[in-house]
């Protein structure tokens, strides 16, 4: 603990913490953390010429200065300090994880609450073990609310999390289809994700709750949470909300005791009714007036490739290829059945991280993608072209061999679903739509 001490005294001096000799701020801590391809150590001489204050380094053979601090293990070391800085701040923060929607809901309640307070929000999806210690690294003293997304693949990960963000208040966004194969299947999920009701209810916090997820009502539940604040369609929940429209983009009526109210969102999918709810509530329960909390989610504009509709020169695009999982592939699926289009083109990619389930889950997909009506339907990755004989469609085991088929086939006057697993990275597709 001593040597967290002294190292919190020169980041009280030095508030900026990099990891990435590039994009060195002068004056800033330099944390030579490890990575698959890497040891930062090398980097720590290197990070001290362009300008950082101290590297913090885990490797005597790097000592070269006075600057190079030496720690047991670095990136312990980043978690300790984040830790320890947290529990210097007596301010509330709002913890999420949750299968889907925790970036977007993190935008939308940050979007709502920096309409009376000055917050910090997750930048990105720095959501893991070093992301968050980095987010929380980032408050300072003027920051009045912190919203951090926690995110997952395994069990006791939320639980470590929880340790350095200390969530006062939390939300569970949903569970669903995600990263099954480090969980154990979907009772993993829900286990792993409860982790943070476990946290709030040990330190007497509050938990936000969608009443209409049967799932999350058991998980909190189970985990005999006291304080509860519930939203959903009831008029009995604090937060009551009704879907007006999603055609192409949502309209929302919301309702608390002091009145109905009425908003537009610049996103696309039903499925982002539960994120704008949660949002609403949370606003609400931090006392963001309604008119404010209105101009907040109008205000959201997204651009980050999560339900985000763009025009290109041909068609109009669904940009939802930032990452997919079977729950929110299905949803997206279900989305632009809905949507008024005379033409519709859907291009799909693999659904990676599923584990054994990774066969059933594509065909279940794939399944649901044949049954709707579009003019063009691709497939691209080894997952979805094991299927080709099986469902109609076009198949590709990569980008590249669909890039070509694009070429060949221009897709125009269309609305498109763009969507896969990150590692398929489809952006690669939009200069051909
Ligand atoms: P990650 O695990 O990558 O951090 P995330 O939980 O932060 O993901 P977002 O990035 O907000 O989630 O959204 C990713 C995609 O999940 C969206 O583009 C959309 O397709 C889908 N999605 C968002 N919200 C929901 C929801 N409430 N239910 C189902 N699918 C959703
Ligand atoms: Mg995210």
């Amino acid at each position: 603990m001593a040597a967290i001490e002294t190292l919190y005294q020169h980041y009280l001096k030095h508030p900026v913490i990099c990891t990435d000799t590039r994009n060195i701020t002068p004056g800033c801590l330099f944390f030579a953390l490890k990575g698959d391809n890497f040891d930062a150590n090398t980097f720590a001489e290197k990070a001290l010429t362009n300008g950082a204050a101290y590297a913090i380094i885990d490797n005597l053979a790097y000592k070269t200065s006075k600057q190079c601090i030496l720690v047991p293990d670095v990136l312990s070391t980043l978690q300790d300090l984040a830790r320890h800085h947290r529990s210097q701040l007596n301010i509330p923060v709002v913890g999420l994880t949750g299968s889907n929607g925790k970036t977007t809901t993190k935008e939308l309640i940050n979007a709502v609450l920096s309409e009376k307070y000055k917050t910090f929000a997750t930048k990105g999806n720095l959501n893991n073990h070093i992301g968050v210690p980095l987010s929380i690294l980032s408050l300072t003293k003027d920051t009045e609310i912190a919203v951090i997304e926690m995110g997952a693949n395994h069990q006791k990960e939320i639980e470590f999390l929880c340790t350095i963000a200390q969530p006062t208040h939390g939300l569970i966004t949903n569970v669903g289809m995600a990263h099954l194969d480090g969980f154990g299947g979907f009772e993993g999920v829900k286990k792993g994700k409860a982790e943070l009701y476990a946290h709030l209810k040990n330190s007497h916090g509050f938990a936000f709750i969608n009443r209409n997820n049967p799932y999350l009502l058991e998980m909190s539940a189970s985990a005999h949470l006291d304080k509860v604040i519930y939203y959903g369609t009831e008029a009995t929940d604090a937060i009551s909300g009704k879907l007006i429209k999603t055609d192409p983009l949502i309209e929302i009526s919301w309702s608390n005791k002091t009145g109905t109210y009425q908003t537009s969102v610049n996103l696309t999918g039903s499925y982002n009714f539960e994120n704008i709810l949660a949002a609403v509530c949370i606003g609400a329960f931090f006392e963001v007036n309604p008119s404010a909390i209105n101009k907040g989610l109008s205000g959201y504009f997204p651009n980050n490739n999560r339900s985000q509709i763009t025009k290109t020169a041909h068609n109009t695009v669904i940009c939802d290829f930032y990452n997919a999982n079977p729950s929110s592939m299905a949803a997206a699926l279900n989305n632009i059945s809905l949507l008024t289009a005379d033409k519709k083109t859907v291009i799909i990619g693999d659904m990676f991280e599923l584990g054994p389930e990774s066969a059933e889950q594509h065909d279940l997909i794939a399944k649901q993608a044949e049954q709707l009506s579009v003019e063009t339907l691709v497939f691209i990755g080894k997952y979805f072209y094991a299927l080709k004989d099986k469902y109609k469609g076009n198949y590709f085991s990569t980008p590249a061999e669909a890039q070509e088929f694009l070429k060949a086939n221009p897709v125009k006057n269309n609305l498109i679903l763009l969507k896969g697993s990150r590692g398929m990275a489809l952006e690669q597709l939009l200069p051909l739509l």
